[in-house]
């Protein structure tokens, strides 16, 4: 299975400068292991809004790394009045080929509900954008043992969308990436164990199998206070199949060095 290296660069950097000064450093390091044969996984990088169509003009030049968009309206899939949004035509005509959906501070800061995930994840499928589902359970969740359900929950965003938008499941089922990110480990530098990530992400790929025989294995993603020191033990699990990577991602050489232990593991 191909193994994917995320970067969601959220509400940063602050300039275009900044930008401009992360992306060259990354193109120039990634483009030294690509032509060296280093980099066995598929890059990404998610920059905020403002920054996307430049990040992902640049990026087109060299198609070394893949761009997605951080949220997409769930209002409409193309134009109207919904002051504030972006829709999933506008990101993809911005160049981004994929879009983040569900993240934690998405559904808590913005309140997302069932419905409006549903929404989102129809509308990205319908211009062709691939969805990063990003799912996990906050502390007391952990803490009561709920993980599985609260999972099983969120993953119903997915169920539904199979079973209501026959006309999607082929984009849904070749465009679908999982994101376990407990929302604990988000930017806390706290981690659950490997063992405890494996195992909630055998259980995100038979869930996911079950909506339907023909779904093809789902990619399942680690996110939550990945970091160079760590990339490696998490990469050595046979069911994480990549990383979703906040902060580590700001600097071109921790999430280079996140991609390269993923490369090597599973390559
Ligand atoms: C994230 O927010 O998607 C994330 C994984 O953040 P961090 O790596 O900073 O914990």
């Amino acid at each position: 299975m191909q193994a994917w290296v995320i970067g969601n660069w959220k509400q940063n950097p602050a300039t275009v400068s900044e930008v401009n000064t992360l992306l060259e450093t990354l193109l120039a390091a990634a483009s030294d292991k690509i032509a060296n044969k280093n980099l066995g996984c598929q890059l990404m990088v998610a920059p905020s809004c403002i920054h996307l169509a430049a990040v992902s003009t640049r990026l087109q030049e060299t198609s070394l790394l893949l761009t997605a968009a951080q949220d997409i309206s769930a209002h409409s899939d193309s134009t109207g009045a919904y002051t504030g949004d972006c829709s999933a035509q506008q990101v993809a005509d911005a160049g981004a080929t994929w879009t983040i959906l569900g993240h934690s501070e998405r559904r808590q800061y913005h309140r997302e509900s069932h419905q409006t995930l549903v929404d989102k994840v129809s509308n990205a499928l319908k211009q062709n954008l691939g969805v990063v589902f990003c799912i996990g359970e906050t502390q007391v969740q952990y803490d009561a043992k709920q993980t599985l359900d609260v999972l099983n929950e969120q993953l119903a965003v997915i169920k539904d969308c199979w079973s209501q938008q026959p006309e999607l499941n082929k984009m849904l089922s070749e465009r679908l990436i999982i994101a376990y990110e407990p929302v604990w480990a988000i930017g806390t530098g706290k981690v659950p164990t490997v063992e405890e990530v494996s195992a909630t992400h055998e259980h995100i790929k038979q869930t996911v199998a079950s909506f339907d025989k023909t779904l093809p294995a789902v990619t399942v993603l680690y996110g939550g206070s990945v970091n160079a020191d760590n990339a490696d033990s998490f990469a050595a699990s046979p069911v994480i199949d990549g990383a979703l990577v906040g902060g580590a991602s700001l600097k071109a050489d921790s999430f280079l060095a996140i991609a390269d232990a993923f490369s090597h593991a599973k390559s």
